[in-house]
């Protein structure tokens, strides 16, 4: 089967194109880019699909998802989540390594793969565990899940609190050139906080985790890949000093990478005032200069990627008091248009957004995905930026229906997902 995506605006930031186009489809792989279509379009075993008009990029990669198989199929399954993925332009995602049984021994990685394989309809790229059942306690079987398949490591929901055992597992790393991912919080100054610790924890009565929380791992993290000189990313930085820790270790040299989520860059902590649980992450909604830090540092590249964290939960999870709701916003099927937000503020340009959403996330962790280049796998997204869109949960093809942004009108529409030459999704 080929498909032929005629006359869109084509940006792929890993050529620097950015220009109309045509894209010729064939074998599941990027075949050409033709400029005289009138012969192709009338062939018969050709799907032509008209993208005048719109945006034809590399799929989205997410890095940061949480598919909750095995374990949680109440929240997610493998299924469910790749298909909210492909609702939202995601042709890839990247999944934590929190599941029951926890991802830190080769047969787990085994298992999600193959339930990807069969029914997933995206890319799923594994991150296995940095400890045993992520206890922080004793090293995960690090080598043989990179060779089932991992992209990276991490004890993500969790931080490694214990320096040695991060500092062995950086040493570890190095050799099978994945990165370590960083969920950058102190248990100890977080203390059981559940949201941001500022003057609206204070006017709610809520508990707060400080922005140091934060910061004093990340800070930590930094010390230990400039020693180890292992890949430290950091994921979902949320607060202004991890951004500037993060720009200052990128200027001298340390191999760091970090991401940054559509909730932590859209929102201020002021959105709990009505006391909704499905605005309780971690790390938490911050203050509005932490916002502002984000979008700097977005701006001039320390924040590498944009990835959203996707994390579903059951509606009668959420349906309890602030203090007892589980961390998570479902994140998927709001990213692309949030993140668009980013342009129309002139926060980004369109190709440079695309860049933190394709090429950026694919280097980080090593994959050939993220790029239109001849021969490629033929992942793609088509979109329309402009088009608006009232974000609708019941309309989710996530089970989590928990999120923030309900009823928000936003801009930006996928139109189609494909996956390896074939279109998973049309909206
Ligand atoms: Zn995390």
């Amino acid at each position: 089967m080929r498909v032929l995506i005629k006359g869109g605006r084509v940006i792929d930031p890993s050529q620097e194109i950015d220009q109309t186009a045509n894209i010729l489809i064939e074998d599941g792989k990027v075949k050409s880019f033709p400029k005289d279509i009138k012969k192709l379009e009338k062939e018969s075993d050709i799907q032509v699909i008209d993208a005048r008009g719109n945006i034809v990029a590399p799929g989205l990669i997410d890095l940061h998802v949480h598919l909750r198989e095995p374990g949680f199929e109440h929240k997610e399954t493998i299924r469910t989540g790749c298909e909210a993925a492909a609702a939202g332009g995601f042709t890839s995602v990247v999944c934590m390594p929190n599941t029951n049984p926890v991802n830190d021994n080769a047969s787990v990685t085994e298992y999600i793969l193959l339930k990807a394989r069969t029914e997933g309809i995206v890319n799923v790229f594994p991150v296995g565990a940095i400890t045993k059942g992520e206890k922080g306690e004793i090293l995960a079987e690090i080598g043989e899940m990179w060779e089932a398949g991992c992209v990276g490591i991490s004890d993500d929901g969790w931080p490694v609190m214990n320096s040695k055992l991060m500092r062995h597992a950086m040493e570890y790393v190095k050799a099978y050139g994945i990165p370590v991912i960083s969920h950058a919080e102190d248990l100890n100054l977080s203390a059981h906080g559940v949201m941001n610790e500022g003057f609206t924890s204070t006017i709610l009565g809520l508990r707060g985790i400080p922005n140091a929380s934060e910061e004093v791992m990340v800070s930590r993290d930094i010390t230990l890949a400039e020693l180890t000189g292992a890949h430290l990313h950091i994921a979902h930085v949320s607060t202004a000093g991890a951004v500037r820790l993060i720009r200052d270790a990128k200027k001298r040299g340390v191999n760091v990478t970090a991401e940054a989520t559509p909730h932590h860059f859209s929102l201020t902590d002021k959105v709990v005032l009505s006391y909704d649980t499905n605005a309780k992450v971690n790390p938490p909604i911050r203050g509005e200069k932490d916002v502002e830090a984000i979008k700097e540092g977005l701006k001039d590249g320390t924040i590498d990627v944009i990835a959203t964290d996707h994390a579903p939960h059951s509606e009668d999870e959420k349906k309890v008091e602030f203090d007892l709701a589980p961390f998570g916003i479902s994140g998927l099927e709001t990213g692309l248009p949030l993140s668009l937000q980013l342009v129309k503020d002139g926060v980004l340009t369109l190709p440079e957004l695309v860049k933190k959403l394709t090429v950026n996330p694919a280097k980080i962790i090593g994959i050939d995905r993220g790029t239109l280049k001849t021969g490629a796998i033929a992942d793609v997204v088509i979109f329309d930026p402009d088009k608006s869109v009232k974000v609708d949960r019941e309309k989710f093809r996530s089970k989590g229906k928990n999120t923030p942004f309900h009823g928000w009108e936003l801009s930006g529409c996928v139109l189609h997902t494909i996956v390896g030459g074939k279109v998973v999704f049309s909206g």
